[in-house]
């Protein structure tokens, strides 16, 4: 193994012979700066150079790369760390949050995400749980709170096949510590803040006081990036978006990857920026969310160009601040969902404080004649990331706030938008697409945030499967679950 902490000045490909290339191992990293950027060159090695000073020379490294540092691919690159296979060498591509100019969004741009066990789909539920059951574990690992167990209500018709699926889930999970609330007058009774009737006067609702209640995406995402750097020296996370994923010139059976700064709008034809390289991979697995199947990323056993067989679908936000004094007669609102009969689903989170000092209630959801928009394009994407979310849907969901809070003194409403992805089976996509090097985790159908912490476990067990063929966790069952359905990219 090369001394990493040497490295070369060169140059590379004619589109960039302006700039310095520096060559960080014998075959692999090389990382291109502007000579005038006002960046030190070493200030920028050392960071790749440190992780890996203590590198046992005699072992040959398994070079393994997640694409997406969101919720899944934070939680898949935690477990990775935490592998003691000397062998391993990690790294996470994937950018901060960024606004402006990006290019590349996440879903967990936010502070409130409910968390609960008591989901009407068995293997939703089950993923949820043993989520949930690691989060104080990840808290205090990582000593980054991001967990509210203020538990969390469901509430529907008693007529609704929904409500009944909810109840047999509590049965046949076990789940402790939850309460039926059988009658409009009992849920009136314990949150007289709230209008919960629905349109048949049948309301129930099922309450999980434990286990459950709201998380900050954005500090989970934190937290497991933190647990993943504390683990070992042999992994790194790097701040960038990948613009394309080829084989690697030197190996044909490894990959490498090129990236560049997210704060590059357009990047892909500009001559004038930096692009960062990663080679000599042996595996890829990539969780970018609404991106999947855009730039080349995704390719099949014979390196044709693929794409993952997902929906992106636009998602509305809305947010109603309140005053810190309002809030207190929220004081022991659980996470709520609620699901009328006929008209409108909604999703609601209690007030949370956000990173500019002001309490906010969150509420999304969607009519049920108003079907949720889908997005087709890499342009439609981030126009709608871009975008402040939909204004017809917005005051109609502003409208519903208010009947469902009829009294809140309402000081500012905000929209916003962002992306769910679904697949027919409305199961995750884990698994592999292209021989043993490459594969993805996606596919979070809008659930994903409360279980991503398990998704990261099962992604991180199929990958080491099949990089170092151990024996982790991969039944069969669990392999043609949540097998990735893929389709060629057909060259025009
Ligand atoms: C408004 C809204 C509310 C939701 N509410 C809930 C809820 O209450 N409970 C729940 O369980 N789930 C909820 N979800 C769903 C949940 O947030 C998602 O399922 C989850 O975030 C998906 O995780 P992911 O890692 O697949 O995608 P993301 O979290 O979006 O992460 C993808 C990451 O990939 C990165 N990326 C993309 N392309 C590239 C590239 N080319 N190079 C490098 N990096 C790249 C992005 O920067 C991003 O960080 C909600 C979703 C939305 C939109």
């Amino acid at each position: 193994m090369p001394n990493l902490s040497t490295y070369t000045t060169s140059t590379v490909y004619k589109k960039y012979r302006n700039r310095n290339t520096h060559i960080v191992s014998k075959y692999t990293i090389e990382y291109i700066i502007p000579t005038l950027n006002g960046i030190t060159k070493t200030k920028k090695m050392t960071s790749l150079t440190s992780n890996n000073k203590n590198v046992d020379d005699n072992i040959h490294k398994k070079r393994i790369v997640v694409v997406g540092r969101g919720m899944i691919g934070s939680s898949l690159y935690k477990y990775l760390c935490k592998d003691d296979n000397k062998q391993l060498e990690i790294f996470c591509i994937g950018p901060n949050e960024t606004k402006g100019k990006a290019n590349i969004f996440g879903a967990w741009y936010d502070e409130g995400r409910i968390t609960r066990c008591s989901d009407p789909n068995i293997t939703w539920a089950t993923l949820a749980k043993s989520s949930i059951e690691q989060y104080r574990a990840i808290e205090n690992e990582s000593n980054i709170k991001f967990y509210h167990e203020v538990g969390h209500l469901v509430v529907g018709s008693k007529n609704q096949v929904h409500m009944k699926n909810v109840f047999d889930v509590v049965e046949k999970n076990n789940l402790k510590d939850t309460e039926k609330i059988l009658s409009l007058e009992e849920l009136k009774q314990r949150y007289p803040y709230a209008n919960l009737n629905t349109k048949d006067n049948s309301p129930v609702g099922l309450l999980e006081k434990k286990r459950s209640g709201h998380i900050s995406p954005r500090k989970f995402v934190e937290a497991q990036c933190k647990i993943g750097q504390l683990q070992n020296n042999k992994s790194t996370i790097i701040n960038k978006k990948v613009i394309a994923i080829r084989p690697d010139k030197n190996d044909k059976n490894k990959w490498c990857i090129e990236a560049v700064n997210n704060e590059n709008s357009n990047d892909i034809d500009n001559d004038n920026i930096d692009i960062f390289k990663i080679g000599d991979i042996d595996h890829i697995v990539i969780a970018a969310g609404a991106w999947m199947n855009f730039r080349p990323l995704l390719y099949n056993n014979l390196k044709q160009r693929i794409f993952i067989n997902i929906q992106l679908m636009c998602t509305q936000v809305s947010k109603f601040e309140i005053s810190i004094e309002e809030a207190k007669q929220f004081d022991n609102m659980p996470s709520l969902i609620y699901k009328d009969l006929l008209s409108f689903w909604a999703y609601v989170l209690p007030p949370i404080m956000y990173p500019d000092k002001k309490v906010y209630m969150k509420i999304g959801g969607g009519y049920f004649d108003t079907p949720q928009k889908e997005l087709k394009t890499e342009n439609d994407v981030i126009k709608w990331y871009q975008s402040k979310g939909d204004q017809d849907l917005h005051s109609k969901i502003t409208t519903f706030f208010y009947q469902l809070f009829p009294n809140v003194k309402v000081l500012s409403s905000h929209s916003d938008s962002c992306i769910t992805c679904h697949t027919k089976t409305k199961q995750l996509f884990i698994g592999p697409i292209c021989n043993n090097t490459m594969s993805v985790a996606c596919g979070g159908n809008g659930y994903a945030a409360k279980s991503a912490d398990a998704i990261g476990k099962l992604a991180s067990d199929m990958v080491l499967k099949n990089v170092l063929n151990c024996n982790n966790a991969w039944d069969d069952e669990c392999i043609k679950k949540f097998k990735p359905e893929i389709g060629i990219v057909q060259k025009n």
